[in-house]
């Protein structure tokens, strides 16, 4: 196995209403979905899904659906000998609720999340004997550090995608190689304004600054700033494409990233594959049900 996802799961209840109702208020909205999702199992299947070899660390509450939702990740390929359940807590919960703007309000439970704490990843120390190691911000600090710390000590290449947003210690910045914060996220990370590629530039070079060798800001349907240590960054344009949701364009991104990596692509490359893979994305509905396949990647890449 060469990539290790460590993250979260959520399930994802959906309500479309008007308007979102004030306190006190009862609405009736006209629709209701239940969707997979939670930043590390997206961005495990976007790996999958993108011809990588995954495994999955995570955690599931001991819920009725939990079963359904780990036989998803299998059948996508996901590798999920690692995805403990948690007695006595819920799996992670967002209920997410979208007016009529397309706006949305988020109540997350972290349930078993939570509960993906250094202790419950020594369980499964094997899967961070890894060449890959990719973490995002939904599951404990403390947890994130241990893992990199331990994917480092097998020569691991360690990337963090750092959302939610929230500004880091430098006790898990200086573990990172490679990092994929959007326009928010490099704002809270670094205190710069992300609006043009001045911005972005000066942003990059404060996360280089901590010691991270590749920074790739993703810039929404503008693209990516991609930036190595030691060079000029540059701005990489995305594919265009009719948007209608853009729900897990970063989740996408990442995952088709890591998984071009690991085919050995060049890093110019893999955020070509990546940011084509997010364009698909964002033309169909939904987090993980927008996710896209190889050969449909490969079609538009052609
Ligand atoms: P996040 O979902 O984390 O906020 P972004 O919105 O920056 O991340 O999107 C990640 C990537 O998805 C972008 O760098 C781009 O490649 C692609 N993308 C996002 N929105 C669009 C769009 N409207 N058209 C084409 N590509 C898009």
């Amino acid at each position: 196995m060469t990539l290790t996802v460590v993250g979260s799961i959520n399930i994802d209840h959906v309500i479309r209403l008007a308007q979102f109702p004030r306190p006190g208020e009862t609405l009736t909205g006209s629709d209701y979905q239940i969707v997979p999702g939670g930043k590390g199992a997206n961005q495990a299947v976007a790996a999958a899904r993108s011809g990588a070899q995954t495994r999955f660390i995570a955690c599931v509450g001991d819920d009725a659906l939990a079963k359904p939702l780990v036989e998803g990740f299998a059948a996508d390929g996901i590798n999920t000998e690692a995805i403990a359940s948690i007695r006595g807590v819920n799996t992670g919960v967002a209920l997410i609720q979208v007016n009529a703007e397309g706006e949305n309000t988020i109540s997350l439970a972290a349930g078993a999340n939570g509960r993906l704490t250094p202790e419950q990843l020594q369980h499964h120390g094997a899967g961070l004997a890894c060449k890959q190691l990719l973490l995002q911000l939904e599951i404990p600090l403390e947890t994130n550090i241990a893992a990199a710390t331990q994917a480092k000590a097998h020569g691991a290449t360690v990337v963090l995608n750092p959302a939610p947003a929230q500004a880091l210690p430098d006790a898990l910045l200086s573990l990172v190689d490679m990092i994929t914060p959007n326009e928010t996220e490099a704002e809270r990370l670094t205190g710069m304004a992300v609006h043009d590629d001045m911005g972005a530039a000066q942003a990059a070079a404060m996360l280089h600054a901590k010691g991270i060798h590749t920074v790739i800001i993703t810039l929404g349907a503008r693209g990516v700033w991609l930036s190595e240590h030691g060079q000029p960054g540059q701005l990489i344009p995305g594919f265009k494409v009719n948007a209608v949701d853009t729900t897990a364009a970063g989740d996408t991104f990442n995952g088709a990233l890591l998984a071009a990596l690991q085919q050995g692509q060049p890093l110019m490359t893999a955020v070509r594959f990546a940011q084509a893979a997010a364009a698909l994305s964002v033309t169909r509905h939904g987090a993980q049900t927008s996710i896209p396949y190889l050969a449909d990647i490969q079609a538009l890449l052609d």
